[in-house]
């Protein structure tokens, strides 16, 4: 939702109302700042809304269970990979993170976009089975940033962190496959660039060609 503190800096409500949402697919290093960015954006943007994962990772302190994500057990998410209730699942370090697809179709087919945060190979999933969803990599400025903004966050050990940079080094590997590349240097600047991906998406005609006042004008002039 828009706070009156940050209006949005243009109004694609009005003229995409009756088109379908878009789903944004963000990815990138964990660590790499992409939370931060996406709830930033969340409350600047009108009509996006985030996709509740479900993981079996313990939960962090200041997490909350159907916010940050739904803290399930592993034959719980078991279940759910049988019952096909996800739109992707990965493995990742040892725990299960999947999209639950019930809400993002929902969404979506209100008219409401959907942004994803997951990992590379959860992207590459839905890239194979979603038509139209948009992808998005999330970078750090380096490496050793990485792995320094890994190491300030506390809440790994020294072990855990080296995966996940083994992780990221094969993760920044994939960038070519994706179609909007922010270098998460300054927080402020990247909230930016993904609201303008957000909004430059919504504005597409070919998108917008098939909606009532796109036909309507069609036919007054024509
Ligand atoms: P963390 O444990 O730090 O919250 O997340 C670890 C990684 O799992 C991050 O890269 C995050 O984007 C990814 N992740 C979170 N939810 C999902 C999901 O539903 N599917 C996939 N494939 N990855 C996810």
């Amino acid at each position: 939702m828009h706070s009156s503190e940050t209006p949005a800096p243009w109004n694609t409500e009005k003229i995409s109302e009756n088109a379908k949402g878009i789903l944004f697919v963000i990815s990138g290093p964990s660590g790499v700042g992409k939370t931060s960015i996406i709830r930033s954006v969340l409350e600047r943007v009108d009509r996006v809304v985030f996709s509740v994962s479900c993981t079996t990772r313990k939960q962090r302190p200041g997490e909350i269970h159907g916010v940050d994500y739904y803290f399930i057990t592993h034959e719980e998410f078991e279940k759910m990979i049988e019952e096909q209730k996800f739109i992707e699942w990965a493995k990742v370090h040892d725990n299960y993170y999947g999209t639950p697809a019930e809400m993002v179709y929902e969404n979506i087919n209100k008219g409401i976009d959907v942004i994803l945060d997951i990992d590379v190979q959860g992207a590459l999933t839905v890239k194979k089975n979603f038509s139209g969803a948009k992808f998005v990599f999330v970078a750090p400025p380096s490496y050793s940033v990485l792995r320094e903004r890994l190491k300030k966050r506390g809440t790994e050990t020294e072990d855990k962190i080296q995966r996940r940079l083994d992780t990221a080094r094969k993760e920044l590997l994939h960038i070519p496959e994706f179609e909007y590349l922010i270098i998460n240097e300054d927080l402020e600047e990247s909230i930016r660039n993904l609201s303008s991906i957000i909004f430059a998406e919504r504005l597409k005609y070919e998108r917008l060609r098939d909606t009532i006042k796109v036909n309507k004008l069609f036919e007054e002039v024509r």
